[in-house]
């Protein structure tokens, strides 16, 4: 007889260990499988937890050389990189947060099973040739680095982001093909470490999903800290000698070619779900034209007992969008009401100064005839930041016209990857820009711009 479960999931990052987690707590006996050696997917491994371990320690080391002298500490001699140290550091970061999920899952009694799972009908799970039954089926095995015709990756000189957090030395020049969050935040890590940096762009900006005005000032105070754009440029071949790489790159548009050396490029077009081997599409489970499990608005897909969330399915590819929808499924398998609302899942870029964003941009209201308000407040005139000397960037808030509600916020400046939150919970209580104004902030706190830029919605800042 195999071993049964109520709930089975397949993968274990954010979205899998989460909903593996939460469905245990509700009393469903749940077994999540991981076909690699620690828990914690993309996530916790090669994604979110080392690439923040290094713009950390990467952002220690550029104060050390350029910011401290500023507030008066000054260090005697040259400051100098242990890359082996940092990358050890890191390597320590990511094991406490693996070996943390391990935790959780025997507080919890969650079953770990160790190898690749493979739905082999619904309710029959396989993981390395061993048949387990099921009542329900959670998909949860994420997404990979897109590849670039051309390119072949070798995680040496040609890397996708798992290679790039895991560089032994600081190349001399890195180009980052793409410039979506990934690219820029390991393009800012190596950057600060000595590196020059080049970023190539298909398109005429940076992280095109965000707001236009965020997106140029972000240019602006990229390109101040050294990081060259070529930006309406693909990349159409790679030629590797053991001096590095010469691509070629083209205009957008097409054009003459010309070539660019870089002794390491990082390739970070974007990511796509994967599934390969699960045995999903043979169990017939419908997937969309872009290789992702196609799911209801219960996480249902279209076979029974099947279910599927996180980076595999529809939607921005985040780690707390798996969660919540990790949350949701694991309530729903439950009998209860999971819901998520897409509306107000921030995004944040962990560059220096961070930019992050929550809602509509400024575009997608224009593009639906939406009225609204603009609130701007700059950090320049905001007393902590001053006191920090961090000074770049603004808080910005689109508010209904009618209504004031709040229909999206914006910001770059120190910290914005927290400061967003209070504007999360805004949207999440339906509240407008006048209930954020109205709400006593403490000073001198960073976050009193984001007060400011609520007033400045009716025209009513204070300090400036
Ligand atoms: C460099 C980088 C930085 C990032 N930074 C951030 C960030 O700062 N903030 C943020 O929100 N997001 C960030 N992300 C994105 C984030 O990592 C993903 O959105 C998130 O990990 C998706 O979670 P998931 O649970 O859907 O899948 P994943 O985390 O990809 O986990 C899927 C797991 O399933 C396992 N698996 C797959 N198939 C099988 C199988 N058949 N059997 C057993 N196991 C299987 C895989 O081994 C993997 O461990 C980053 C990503 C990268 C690459």
């Amino acid at each position: 007889m195999p071993d049964s479960f109520d709930v089975i999931v397949i993968g274990s990052g954010p979205g899998g260990y989460v909903c593996a987690i939460r469905a245990a707590q509700l009393g469903l006996k749940t077994a999540c499988i991981e076909k690699r050696a620690t828990l914690g997917g993309t996530c916790l491994n090669v994604g979110c937890i080392p690439s923040k371990a290094l713009l950390q320690s990467s952002e220690h080391f550029e104060e050390a050389n350029h910011k401290l002298a500023e507030h008066g500490v000054m260090i005697g001699g040259t400051v100098s990189l242990d890359l082996a140290r940092m990358q050890a550091r890191k390597g320590e970061v990511v094991t406490a947060n693996t070996k943390g999920v391990e935790f959780l899952f025997k507080k919890n009694k969650v079953t770990w099973l160790k190898g690749e799972g493979r739905i082999t009908a619904p309710g029959k799970v396989s993981v390395d040739g061993t048949e387990y039954e099921t009542k329900n089926i959670v998909i949860a095995t994420g997404s990979e680095s897109i590849p670039l015709p051309g390119l072949e990756v070798d995680e040496a000189q040609i890397v996708t982001s798992t290679g790039g957090l895991e560089l032994s030395a600081v190349p001399k020049h890195l180009v980052v093909i793409g410039g979506g969050y990934i690219g820029l935040e390991l393009g800012s890590v190596w950057k600060r470490l000595g590196a020059e940096v080049t970023v190539v762009e298909f398109l005429d900006r940076l992280v095109p999903a965000m707001d236009l005005e965020v997106g140029k000032a972000f240019e602006r105070i990229l390109g101040k800290q050294g990081i060259k754009f070529r930006l309406k440029t693909k990349v159409t071949g790679a030629t590797k000698s053991p001096e590095g790489v010469t691509l070629t790159l083209e205009p957008a548009e097409g054009g003459a070619a010309e070539t660019l050396t870089a002794d390491v490029v990082l390739l970070a077009i974007g990511r796509r779900a994967y599934s390969e081997g699960l045995g999903a599409k043979e169990a017939g489970v419908a997937f969309d034209e872009r290789g992702r499990v196609t799911v209801d608005a219960k996480f249902a897909t279209n076979v029974p007992g099947i279910f599927a969330i996180g980076d595999v399915i529809t939607g921005p590819m985040l780690a707390h969008k798996a969660e919540e929808e990790g949350v949701a499924v694991a309530e729903i398998l439950a009998g209860q009401h999971g819901h998520v609302n897409y509306a107000a899942i921030p995004g944040v870029v962990y560059t220096w100064p961070e930019v992050a964003t929550v809602g509509e941009t400024e575009e997608q209201l224009k593009a639906r005839n939406a009225p609204y308000k603009v609130g701007k407040f700059p950090f320049t005139a905001n007393a902590r930041a001053r006191a920090m000397a961090s000074t770049d960037g603004f808080v910005k808030i689109l508010a209904d016209k009618a209504t004031d509600r709040v229909l999206g916020a914006h910001i770059i400046g120190p910290d914005a990857g927290t400061l967003i939150a209070e504007l999360v919970m805004a949207m999440e209580f339906g509240a407008s820009a006048e209930d954020i104004a109205r709400t006593c902030h403490a000073h001198p706190a960073l976050n009193e711009a984001v007060k400011e830029a609520a007033l400045a919605v009716d025209g009513r800042a204070l300090h400036i």
